[in-house]
């Protein structure tokens, strides 16, 4: 990690603001690593603030200081006020700015030392200090080894470990794939230190409200097309399923996995018509890379098995362009 003992002695000063950004649209990973290293700093005797560019799901909210969480979308002004006062910014689990969308700019502007923690392909050159692997499981997993490039990994207590146990979690199905020797490692030690694996479990895959689960039977009834001859399934969601089943942010969080319990489906998407974009979440098994195709096709990216992007224009049009991408990839593909 370059520049690290420059953000030593950053941190050495206590008078620096720190902020810590994640992604939109957060998920375990974004605010486990989040709240995990705002308690390591914490435990620094450092304060930092962190900033979402839109809410996170109900599952998550039991984190502590999950409520301090500034949301960009509900407080935009003080959002942009934080991030100009900041010192350091420690951006999470993305590497591209706009994915961080209403604070690219404010980030862009930012004299701020700027430090990235990250775990997703082709990171951007935007910081100042980068810690970026693809080969762990999640940011949590990298914030464990960056508490150890600090020399801190005893200020990881509990609290800590629960806040990064989640993200390994969430980011590897409950230890089901994404798994390197480092993330059962990182996940023993912290479990020695007090992370409270059946809570965060509980709190994760028990406590779906009845009409999520309502809402999964119709996806998977109503809105599920498979491509036999693609390898590929989709689930779609239209503007009108939104307002019916009064979805909330997070209440379709692992729809898209489902579609790959067949063995027949080697590519799955979900296809959300959001208010004004089509957002697509895709997941893929083995050599497929759904990130080539959310590059290529949906201005998004990813990992190669599981990656996400948007597209401007109708639901039907969208679902086209994607089974069209897929043809085309696996064209590609097969000539290789
Ligand atoms: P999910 O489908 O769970 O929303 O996202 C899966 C993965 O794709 C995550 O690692 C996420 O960071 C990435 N991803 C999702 N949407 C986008 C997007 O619009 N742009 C980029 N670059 N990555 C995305
Ligand atoms: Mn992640």
């Amino acid at each position: 990690m370059e520049n690290i003992d420059e953000l030593k002695q950053f941190l050495a000063d206590r008078s620096k603001n720190i902020v810590i950004l994640s992604h939109r649209n957060p998920d375990g990973d974004a605010i486990g690593s989040s709240l995990g290293l705002y308690w390591l700093l914490k435990n620094m005797g450092l304060e930092a603030e962190v900033i979402f560019p839109s809410e996170y799901p109900a599952f998550v909210a039991w984190m502590p200081d999950a409520d301090r969480i500034i949301i960009c979308d509900l407080e935009k002004e003080k959002a942009i006020n934080t991030i100009a006062k900041a010192d350091i910014i420690f951006c999470l689990d993305f590497n591209a700015l706009d994915r961080i969308d209403p604070m690219e700019h404010a980030v862009n502007e930012s004299k701020a030392f700027k430090v990235m923690i990250d775990h997703h392909m082709y990171p951007e050159g935007f910081a100042d200090s980068v810690l970026s692997k693809t080969d762990v499981s999640s940011t949590c997993e990298l914030i464990f080894e960056f508490a150890e490039l600090l020399d801190k990994q005893q200020l990881i207590d509990g609290k800590v470990s629960d806040c990064l146990l989640t993200g390994l979690i969430t980011d590897t199905g409950s230890f089901k794939y994404n798994i390197y020797p480092s993330t059962m490692r990182v996940a023993a030690s912290l479990l020695e230190r007090g992370a409270n694996n059946d809570f965060i479990q509980e709190e994760i895959f028990n406590s779906m409200a009845e009409k999520e689960l309502r809402l999964l039977g119709h996806c998977l009834y109503n809105r599920m097309e498979i491509l036999e001859e693609l390898e590929t399934g989709i689930i779609w969601l239209t503007k009108d399923d939104f307002e019916k089943f009064d979805i909330q942010r997070g209440d379709t969080e692992g729809v898209v996995n489902f579609i790959l319990k067949m063995k027949k489906v080697r590519i799955a998407a979900f296809i959300k018509e959001q208010p004004t974009i089509i957002k697509l979440s895709l997941r893929s098994k083995g050599d497929f890379s759904v990130q080539e195709l959310a590059t290529r096709y949906f201005k998004g990216g990813g990992h190669k098995n599981a990656s996400g992007g948007y597209f401007y224009g109708s639901l039907k049009n969208c679902m086209e362009k994607f089974k069209k991408a897929v043809k085309s990839q696996m064209e590609l593909e097969k000539q290789i």
